[in-house]
């Protein structure tokens, strides 16, 4: 059963929900149809305050836990970036009550490290193209005890029911702590838990696969190959963000990829990219590793300099896709 008293999960919840909250209010507020291909300012101010609002709140819950997270706040002191910061500045304000801008970029680097024994990790915004798109995005947090995750909270807004694409319902709030199981709340009106179990299937033919819209974060051609070798017949699901994780979890999909591009074959994940997604996995039933079936190294800093690429599945598919992989060069 989840433990909603405990401490670290009550901060958990709460901190990704008021983010996510926020980050889509931005969403609402600046991205327009009008918004031109490059304009990626939207993105700055939600990430920006997404991390200022969970800064403040990790700042009041747990002090004196670090927060290894994807932004700093340095370019956003320059004298050009007045303008954004007020924007932050605002939209933080309507989640953490008045605040002057000098509060809000202390909150941004708030407990900054690189890695600790016990620290907290955040993506304020996953899935940036997904969130200019007006698709899915995520805002990730987890706890890393020892190299272990133990909590895992992504807030999907654009995602009902952990699964289901909607941008204009309660989206979902999906919690996994370590030997307590994955659940899902509604986004807007948190209450009831409802429990998420990976799928059953064990035919490769009816395997869904969750890949990355953007095709730069994947290799498109390798997974068609891979796709083949495992005798999948099912066309893969794109999907921005750790929402795939999420969908995973929900039994509605077998397997996520995330194969190396081509661009970038040495290409090293970073931590808040996987550690909430991974054990929302794990919690569902499902398994998480590397392209050669290696366990997660999050010991090693920002980025998962131990492992290459990343496969989740419900598990009874993961050595099959292994092997696949294997066969195909993939790893
Ligand atoms: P997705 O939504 O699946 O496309 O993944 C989004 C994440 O991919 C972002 O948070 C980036 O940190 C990460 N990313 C950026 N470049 C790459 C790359 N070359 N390969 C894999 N992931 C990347
Ligand atoms: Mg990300």
């Amino acid at each position: 059963m989840l433990n909603t008293t405990d401490p670290q999960v009550k901060f958990a919840l709460n901190a990704v929900r008021q983010a996510s909250l926020l980050v889509r209010q931005v969403q609402l507020d600046l991205v327009s149809p009008a918004l031109t291909k490059n304009d990626r300012s939207p993105v700055t101010v939600a990430d920006f305050a997404s991390q200022a609002l969970i800064g403040n709140l990790l700042k009041q819950s747990f002090p004196d836990d670090p927060l290894v997270a994807e932004e700093d706040s340095s370019a956003l002191r320059e004298p050009d970036a007045a303008e954004t910061l007020e924007q932050v500045r605002s939209f933080t304000a309507r989640f953490a009550g008045d605040c002057d801008a000098e509060s809000v970029l202390s909150w941004i680097d708030h407990g900054r490290v690189d890695t600790a024994r016990r620290f907290w990790t955040l993506d304020p915004i996953d899935g940036t193209k997904g969130f200019l798109r007006g698709e899915q995005y995520a805002v990730a947090l987890a706890l890393i005890e020892d190299g272990q995750v133990q909590i895992g909270v992504l807030g999907c807004p654009n995602l009902v029911d952990a699964y289901r694409p909607d941008a204009a319902s309660y989206g979902s709030l999906v919690i996994a702590v370590r030997g307590q199981g994955c659940w899902v709340t509604p986004l807007d009106r948190p209450g009831e838990f409802e429990r998420l179990r990976v799928s059953k299937r064990t035919n490769p033919e009816e395997a869904r696969i969750l890949r990355s819209v953007e095709s730069g974060h994947t290799n498109v051609d390798q997974i068609d190959q891979f796709a083949a070798a495992l005798g999948v017949r099912v066309e893969p699901v794109r999907m921005d963000s750790q929402g795939k994780y999420s969908v995973l979890a929900a039994g509605k999909g077998e397997l996520v990829m995330r194969l190396l591009s081509p661009a970038k074959p040495d290409y090293k994940e970073k931590i808040w990219d996987q550690a909430a997604g991974s054990i929302v996995v794990e919690e569902a039933g499902g398994k998480i590793t590397d392209l050669s079936g290696r366990p997660l190294d999050f010991t090693c800093g920002r980025s998962l300099l131990n492992n290459r690429g990343i496969l989740a599945s419900n598990g009874l598919l993961h050595e099959a896709a292994v092997e696949a992989l294997q066969r195909i060069g993939a790893q």
